[in-house]
């Protein structure tokens, strides 16, 4: 599924709102272990990165709009000096509207004399009510973001108990939605997990024991030379300090609900989430795909990136021999296309292009992630189509989606979702396809089979939310075009 590459458009696929890393490890670069942390979370966040450092006596930052290495240059790091501990954080903006340098993170927030930065990854859900009591309380906001409002209510806390553990611990009870975040005192390292474990994040050391490292996923242990440890557990805070590390339940684990939709495209395939392999559980998609939609045909090929795996699953359950039919161009990026109407027409060639010489004349099995608006398949099938091929059937390893996430990826209302809005023959119709098949929500779970448990949020395909989403936010969002329609109508109210 490809996103768009244009300023402003609004793009057709689910986007990972951020990557966060940490680490603490006194006598090593910690900025520069960092950096390439963040290099390795870049698919999460491509508008801004950050890093901030604590050298034992405060914490200072260098962050910016563009990619991890746009912004950290050899001048920019070693400007962040040397420290015992570090945070970064890449950024999708969402929920703290365009990208802006403001809410860039890590945030910085003072308590009394003592800095503090945090790094969020996730969506609260109460943010306005927080805010608003943070205000009526004396706090003064300006960012606008979740992580301003997560810091604002630690910092608080924590003048109230005078011990950091205890603010991080007493604002765990208050926020509501998604959040694996990190932050970094001038001497210390925390990372702490909403008690639904929505969105990843583990825990790491270096070799030698010469530190440890968090990350959003392993694939940003492996970059830094970090042995995995385990994952941070729902509800769970961990310190990191010249004691070692040191783990606390903060607040009581609820029924697990980790985000599905991280094995099937927003984690990289060689990162490990909660024991279940990232690229062992798209190729078991694509298996169980091939046998829930079988289909007649010559090759099986994957939309890059993450349709691959599962295309090698389904050639494996089906027979039908796998090819390379699809090249993926990895230089196109988001910040320097200027939005023409030229380019627009070019849409989806920009990134993706087929191999005529592979699929002229054959009947394909195409292998996507997922199908959000529709827009992008209807591109891809026609691009097919002209390169010659005879047939293409569209074969989606997530559930069609039919409600917009909150928990940090950036959906729309229903009223966007092309499979809220038709049945399966009408999309197939109007996508232009063969034919079009989803895996069933069964099939998806029974891919993950090596996951640790077997909690997943699923809110997406099934509007079951693992935590309520306030009334104001519902109401529009839950419209389909239907409902819409009937409200122009003054149909409904
Ligand atoms: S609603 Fe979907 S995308 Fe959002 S956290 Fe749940 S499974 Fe993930």
């Amino acid at each position: 599924m490809a996103d768009s590459i244009f300023p402003g458009e609004q793009p057709d696929r689910l986007e990972e709102e951020c990557g966060v890393f940490g680490v603490y490890a006194p006598g090593e670069d910690v900025a520069r272990l960092t950096c390439y942390g963040l290099q390795a979370l870049q698919h999460r966040g491509q508008e801004s990165a950050g890093i901030a450092v604590g050298d034992g006596s405060t914490v200072i930052e260098a962050k910016d709009l563009g990619l991890v290495t746009q912004v950290f240059d050899e001048a920019t790091l070693a400007g962040l000096g040397e420290g015992v501990v570090a945070i970064g954080h890449v950024r999708y903006s969402t929920s703290g509207g365009k990208a802006s340098w403001e809410a860039a993170q890590p945030h910085i927030s003072a308590i009394d004399d003592t800095l503090i930065a945090l790094a969020h990854n996730g969506t609260l859900v109460n943010t306005n009510h927080l805010r608003a009591q943070l205000i009526d309380e004396g706090e003064h906001l300006r960012a606008g973001t979740d992580s301003e409002v997560a810091a604002k209510a630690i910092g608080h806390l924590t003048r109230q108990t005078h011990h950091l553990r205890e603010g991080i611990r007493y604002a765990m009870e208050n926020l509501e939605g998604a959040y694996a975040m990190v932050l970094a005192s001038p001497e210390a390292l925390y990372a702490f997990r909403d008690p639904h474990g929505i969105r990843p994040l583990c825990i790491g050391q270096l070799p030698e024991g010469r530190g440890w490292v968090v990350s959003s996923e392993t694939c940003g242990l492996d970059i830094v030379g970090a042995e995995y440890v385990r994952d941070v557990e729902p509800g769970e805070m961990v310190r990191f300090t010249a004691e070692g590390m040191v783990s606390e339940q903060a607040v009581p684990p609820r029924p697990r609900a980790s985000c599905i939709f991280e094995y099937v495209y927003f984690a990289r395939p060689d990162s490990v989430l909660d024991g279940q392999s990232v690229y062992q559980a798209r190729r078991a998609m694509g298996r169980i795909l091939a046998e829930e939609a079988p289909v007649e045909a010559d090759l099986v090929l994957g939309v890059p990136d993450s349709g691959v795996p599962a295309a090698l699953g389904y050639s494996e359950a089906s027979g039908v021999p796998f090819t390379d039919g699809i090249v993926k161009n990895r230089y196109v990026g988001r910040t320097f296309i200027q939005p023409t109407q030229a380019m627009r027409q070019l849409g989806i060639r920009l990134k993706l292009n087929p191999l005529p010489s592979v699929i002229s004349g054959k009947r394909l099995v195409v292998i996507d992630d997922s199908i959000v608006r529709g827009n992008t398949s209807k591109k891809l099938v026609q691009m097919l189509r002209d390169a010659g091929a005879a047939e293409v059937h569209l074969r989606i390893v997530s559930p069609e989606v039919l409600w917009p996430c909150f928990y940090g990826i950036d959906t729309d209302t229903r009223e966007q979702l092309i499979a809220a809005n038709m049945t399966l023959e009408e999309m197939n119709d109007w996508i232009g396809s063969d034919s079009l098949a989803f895996i069933s929500l069964d099939g998806l779970r029974a891919s993950l089979a090596d996951a640790g448990h077997d909690g997943f949020c699923t809110a997406c395909f099934t509007g079951d939310y693992p935590v309520p989403i306030p009334d104001d936010v519902a109401k529009k969002s839950f419209l389909t075009r239907k409902d819409f329609e009937a409200v122009y109508a003054g149909e409904v109210s």
